[in-house]
């Protein structure tokens, strides 16, 4: 599995979705979903972009609803970064937790759980894992092993080229119970079912009701501290005497027709404090300077937004708003979502949907 940087091979995924397979089968690990998340994450394409690719190619809402709603996961999440901050437990305090520390079996693909080991090393190799992966993974770190969800949060963030704290953190806590009614299990029978195993006897192979009482297994009893650090690349010279307009691009933003037409310099800006806090691969970092080639003429610079500010003190910078360009100053625009009028903070996924649906329906004519 790989996952091209080119704006052509982008695109074709994008034209090739197929919402009657992705609706019938995207629970399964070989189902039909999209894997467009990283492309989404790193600000590439929007949410809005393959609703409108979808409407274009003449499907209804009825036959695109299952991805349209997954979609809508996405601006959840992102409207909840907005509001809070989703580093705390949002709604209720993640328990039991017996304390910090990463399921030194997760980490080394060693749970005994044939399929989660497997999306596990899949995840270190390609940087991407099936959404049931990642709950079977959340769930066992947090609601058997009992541990804080946020280091297996920054644990599987740090190797996701689709990461994005706000789905991250959230679907973690969506897992955990700190943002969502009831925590996330899944036994063997259904983990079998999604991932085509035919594993028994494991620790997971046991009915529903024994879990909320389960004691930490001892594959997970293990834990491990790891350090979590971001290689960033050399930084390119700064043109001499530069005045005009920058274009900012970061972490989350790497839109290549972001002002496409307008001139001026265009900078990467990876600031070193944004990846102390949320450290990322190698494989990560690879993949958004492999982006950053779909745009004419970027530099990168490793520095902070103040730094780079003194260094051009005549310019006009040009930024997206985004939780991690708070600090920026200068002119912001607008991201581009799928549902720009409904905006702040929902308690739940069903009262945000209520809401988004119906402007939803504008697109399908
Ligand atoms: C523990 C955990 C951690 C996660 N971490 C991330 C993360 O760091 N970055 C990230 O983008 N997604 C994350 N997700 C959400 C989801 O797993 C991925 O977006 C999805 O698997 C990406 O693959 P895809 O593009 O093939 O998805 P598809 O199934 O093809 O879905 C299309 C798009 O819909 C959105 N989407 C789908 N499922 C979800 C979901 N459950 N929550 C939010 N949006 C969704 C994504 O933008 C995705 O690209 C996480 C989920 C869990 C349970």
């Amino acid at each position: 599995m790989s996952f091209p940087t080119d704006i052509t091979n982008i695109q074709n995924q994008l034209n090739r979705i197929d919402p009657k397979a992705y609706a019938a089968s995207r629970n399964y690990l070989n189902g039909a979903v999209t894997r467009l998340s990283p492309y989404l994450s790193r600000g590439v394409i929007s949410t809005r972009q393959i609703l409108q690719s979808l409407a274009n190619r003449g499907f209804d809402l009825g036959q695109v609803e299952v991805l349209v709603r997954e979609l809508a996961w996405r601006e959840f999440y992102q409207r909840v970064w907005q509001s809070r901050n989703p580093d705390d437990d949002l709604r209720h305090t993640q328990s039991p937790c017996i304390g910090p520390g990463l399921c030194h079996s997760i980490v080394h693909a060693s749970t005994g759980i044939d399929a989660i080991d497997a999306s596990i090393r899949t995840l270190s190799e390609t940087g991407y894992m099936h959404n049931h992966c990642r709950m079977y993974t959340a769930a066992l770190h947090c609601n058997l092993g009992q541990r804080a969800w946020i280091d297996g949060a920054q644990w599987m963030y740090y190797h996701l080229l689709d990461g994005d704290w706000a789905s991250n953190a959230c679907s973690w806590q969506w897992v955990a119970g700190s943002f969502s009614s009831k925590k996330y299990y899944a036994n063997q029978e259904n983990i079998n079912r999604y991932t085509g195993s035919t594993q028994t006897d494991t620790f997971l192979d046991v009915p529903y009701e024994s879990f909320p009482e389960m004691p930490v297994p001892a594959v997970l009893a293990d834990s491990t501290g790891i350090e979590l650090s971001t290689t960033l690349p050399a930084s390119d010279p700064i043109p001499e005497k530069f005045r005009g307009k920058v274009f900012l691009y970061n972490y989350y933003n790497m839109d290549s027709t972001w002002c496409a037409p307008e001139e001026g310099l265009r900078i990467l800006l990876l600031e070193p404090e944004h990846f102390r806090r949320y450290p990322v691969s190698e494989q990560c970092i690879r993949f958004l300077l492999d982006l950053a080639g779909n745009i004419p003429g970027v530099i990168v610079r490793c520095e902070s937004f103040a730094s780079l500010q003194q260094q051009l003190p005549d310019v006009e910078f040009q930024f997206r708003e985004h939780p991690i360009t708070r600090h920026y100053t200068g002119v912001m625009h607008h991201r581009e979502w799928m549902c720009d009028e409904v905006t702040g903070y929902f308690p739940s996924f069903f009262a945000y949907w209520k809401r988004a649906e119906k402007h939803l329906r504008r697109y399908f004519g």
